[in-house]
């Protein structure tokens, strides 16, 4: 099954808007192995939008319209298609229920151009709004499937999360199963993964075998499709296993784990805490790390060290160490680990320092950046990063390293 996404909205068309349904949509039907080949924009006009269906029906077995829902005059999106496929709007029972309960609740008064959005396309499934009124639709009419959903992101994605997903994956069950997997990898560029595994990618089918890269990470989504749910997930586990045959030594995790949340697991699983000490990221490590779950039991916190001065006040680093060596080196790298794992009693210290750029410092180019470790009982190790991203490009990546480099 291949899909077009039809955003509606003349505010998109004039910039006020980041056409996020689309991003969103695609993205979840990239995981249900629904491909999507166009995504077209389409103000809040009757004739252009059954323009836009009409060029969608030659090239699209779906078509997911966002948007243009609502009571007022210029929501023209459901009546455009009842027109268009010929099909009536009938008032929805529950749908109106709903909406009398949505004004209840909110203790609001109902106007006349709200009953409005209880109509559906005759002998579509409905598909429930639980954060709003206008309820979704969903039909299959000739060859194609049409579904219908409000605009506002916060309506429209629990909306397909929770029944949109669900009445296309029951259409696609009746041909055949669709599993994906995705393999995430660090510490590898995406080139270098692409040609050990080329052979791979290449005879690829069933699993498919895709590869996107962000941020120094890779990621290859495998999706297999069978009429079997078990033969699919057998497909994925042959294929999982022959791409980490190769490489292997660079996965750290599935589907949508964060480098950052291997390493709250893995923190978590040896009950070990962390401290900090961040000079060129000056925080973004134990923000990115807070902003996981259950981090308190682990994160004892740090200090953002950004000045020289700083690093000698607060995390007690030898003055000569700085006038020998400068703050971008190793030897203040493992000072600051090891000082602020001792200041903070925490079973791990890790450090950050180097040049974010797009200047230079010290005479180290911009992306020079050190890393250390201090964990309790072992040798104090320290890592060179030569990054060559933007300033904050250079900043997340040494994050992530240092993640990578703790798991
Ligand atoms: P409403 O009942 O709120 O009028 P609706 O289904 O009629 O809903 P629109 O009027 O088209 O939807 O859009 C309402 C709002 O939803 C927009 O002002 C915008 O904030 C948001 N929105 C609409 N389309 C998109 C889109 N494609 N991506 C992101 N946000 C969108
Ligand atoms: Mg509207």
């Amino acid at each position: 099954m291949n899909a077009e996404i039809i955003a509606v909205g003349s505010e998109l068309l004039l910039g006020q808007i980041l056409n996020t349904n689309a991003k969103f949509l695609s993205e979840h039907l990239a995981e249900i192995g629904v491909n999507v080949f166009y995504q077209t924009v389409v103000g809040d006009n009757p004739n252009r939008l059954k323009q836009s269906i009409e060029v969608a029906e030659t090239r699209a077995d779906l078509i997911i319209f966002t948007g243009g829902l609502g009571p007022t005059k210029d929501d023209l999106t459901k009546e455009t298609i009842a027109n268009h496929i010929g099909k009536q709007l009938v008032q929805d029972d529950e749908a109106m229920e709903s909406i009398e309960q949505y004004f209840i609740r909110t203790k609001r008064h109902m106007t006349e151009n709200n009953k409005k959005q209880a109509l559906v396309l005759e002998g579509a499934k409905v598909l429930p709004n639980d954060h709003g009124m206008a309820p979704g639709m969903f039909l299959r009419s000739g060859n194609h499937f049409y579904m219908l959903m409000p605009g506002p992101p916060y309506e429209m994605e629990p909306m397909f999360l929770n029944y949109g997903k669900q009445a296309i994956l029951d259409e696609l069950d009746t041909v055949e199963k669709i599993e994906s997997r995705v393999l995430r990898f660090f510490g590898i560029g995406e080139s270098k993964l692409e040609t050990d595994i080329q052979h791979i990618i290449d005879g690829q089918t069933n699993p498919t075998v895709a590869p996107l890269a962000k941020e120094g990470e890779v990621t290859l989504r495998l999706t297999a499709k069978h009429p079997s749910v078990e033969e699919a997930r057998t497909l994925l586990d042959q294929k999982e296993k022959e791409i980490l045959d190769i490489v292997g030594d660079y996965f750290y995790g599935y589907d949508e784990t964060s480098l950052m949340e291997a390493l709250v697991g893995k923190l978590a699983e040896n009950k070990q805490s962390i401290a900090c000490a961040e000079s060129l990221t000056a925080g973004m490590f134990q923000s990115d790390m807070a902003a996981i779950q259950g981090v308190s039991q682990m994160l004892k916190g740090g200090i953002v060290c950004y000045s020289n001065e700083a690093k000698e006040k607060l995390v007690q680093v030898k003055k000569e160490t700085l006038e020998q060596y400068g703050a971008v080196s190793k030897e203040c790298a493992k000072e600051l680990a090891e000082n602020i794992r001792e200041l903070l009693s925490a079973d791990i210290g890790i450090s950050f320092t180097g040049v974010a750029g797009p200047d230079s410092l010290e005479g180290k180019p911009p992306g020079t950046v050190w890393i250390g470790i201090a964990i309790k009982g072992k040798p104090t190790k320290s890592y060179l990063l030569e990054l060559a991203s933007s300033r904050n490009g250079n900043r997340r990546r040494a994050v992530n390293y240092g993640c990578y480099y703790l798991l």
